[in-house]
């Protein structure tokens, strides 16, 4: 049998492109993109279009194709995980809208999780050491979260201005706590569970009563468990994937008896979605509200506006991009009378959240940022609504930068407004 290496009898001036046949993967013990999802990409290019930083750069290395070439590089031992190759993670939003175009179903998200588990390592003494607070020990807290709330208005006036720009004011309620059980309005539907969340309970708790009251006024009887705990999707796009993994089987455990979880964050039900690849066994069945709501159907109607208002609906990338959801929400803001929905030019482009991306790469973020506020003022709309607390920070600071007086909220704020009506 013929055991030459493979490639050996190219001819001269051409090189064989893909492993050596010694090689030994460059990753670090622990957590790295697999062979399998490193081999699903063709490399055909059709995601580079829809990547928000290669359309912005123009560079190769700033595409999903670029850095799954870096990525595979890593992996076939020809680079390491330096400097550079976490440059070309670190630029990445996570936005996954790439994997929503790839013809290859390449999880990219996964990938990427997976390759920033890499590279910290490599992260200077101080940003590990706020990344490790911020993502491993103060998010998965109840406790530590509460108190950096309740201090946040204190540290307010020594923030750099981008930051203090994207913290709302106020966020009201700080003792205040989501009551256990609400029992439904009318013929009980059946029983769903909310993910309160960390960033959305503390700034956003309005959305989170307001998503209790539409699911109550349509039959659903409202459980919200004590022993939920953060998402973990911040920790997990950023490479924390043992912190993420310890929220996910919390959570797992928190939401076992129950039929559906019901999620108003879409950042946070995207990954909650996918905790079964995370940690064997601890799927749950995640739903996003408006999705809901939109599948199972109203009890009635859905109400009215007390005034004609046009509504801008932005779509955050994990509805869109991550669970596929377009129509739903359009489909009940449409339901809701006085209320005139217009589309954002270039809808799908991304707003530059991206978690706590905008405060790592505050370059990048600030532009998609500014692209997104323009586009949504340039609809006239007095509302935009936007289904992810991190979308609504971004929209909040990049539409007051602007000088623009529409009002950010969630959609299922506005069903909530016209159907108590
Ligand atoms: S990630 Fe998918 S779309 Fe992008 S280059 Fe690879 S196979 Fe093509
Ligand atoms: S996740 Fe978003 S930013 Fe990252 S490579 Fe894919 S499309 Fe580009």
């Amino acid at each position: 049998m013929d055991t030459k290496p493979l490639g050996a009898d190219l001819p001269d001036g051409v090189r064989f492109i893909g492993p050596e046949v010694d090689w030994e993967p460059g990753w670090a013990p622990g957590d790295a993109p697999s062979l399998a999802d490193l081999n699903a990409c063709v490399a055909c290019g059709l995601c580079l279009p829809h990547c928000p930083t290669y359309r912005l750069t123009g560079e190769e290395s700033a595409s999903p194709r670029g850095r799954i070439t870096a990525m595979r590089a890593v992996q076939e031992g020809r680079a390491a995980t330096d400097e550079t190759f976490a440059r070309f993670m670190d630029l990445c939003l996570v936005c996954r809208a790439c994997e929503d175009v790839c013809p290859s179903h390449v999880p990219f998200g996964r990938m990427m999780e997976a390759a920033r588990t890499q590279i910290e390592p490599l992260r200077p003494r101080r940003a590990r050491f706020l990344r490790r607070l911020g993502l491993d020990l103060v998010l998965p807290s109840k406790k530590l979260t509460w108190v950096a709330g309740a201090l946040t208005p204190l540290a307010r006036p020594f923030m750099p201005r981008r930051i203090r720009a994207l913290i709302p004011r106020g966020g009201g309620e700080p003792f205040a706590r989501l009551p256990r059980v609400t029992e439904p309005h009318g013929q009980l539907r059946g029983t769903v569970a909310l993910l309160s969340g960390c960033v959305q309970d503390r700034w956003f708790r309005r959305v989170n009563r307001a998503t209790i009251r539409v699911l109550a006024r349509n039959g659903w009887r409202v459980v919200v468990p004590r022993r939920q705990v953060c998402c973990g999707a911040l920790a997990a796009h950023n490479g924390h994937l043992r912190a993420a993994r310890r929220l996910a089987k919390k959570n797992a455990a928190a939401f076992a008896e129950v039929d559906v979880v019901v999620a108003n964050a879409a950042g946070g039900g995207a990954h909650m979605a996918e905790y079964g690849d995370l940690v064997e066994g601890a799927g749950l069945p995640v739903r996003d509200v408006m999705e809901f709501l939109h599948g199972e159907g109203l009890a009635g109607d859905a109400g009215s506006l007390p005034a004609l208002t046009r509504v801008a609906y932005h779509d955050p990338c994990h509805a869109l991009r991550a669970q596929g959801i377009h129509h739903q929400p359009r489909g009940l803001l449409r339901a809701i009378g006085n209320l005139e929905l217009v589309e954002i030019p270039n809808g799908d482009r991304y707003c530059g959240a991206a978690g706590i991306y905008n405060v790592t790469e505050p370059e990048m973020s600030g532009r998609l940022m500014r692209e997104k506020a323009e586009a949504v003022a340039s609809t006239g709309a007095a509302v935009v609504a936007s289904g992810n607390p991190g979308c609504t920070m971004q929209l909040l600071a990049g539409l007051g930068e602007l000088g623009a007086t529409m009002r950010v909220v969630h959609p299922v704020e506005l069903l909530d407004r016209a159907m108590a009506r």
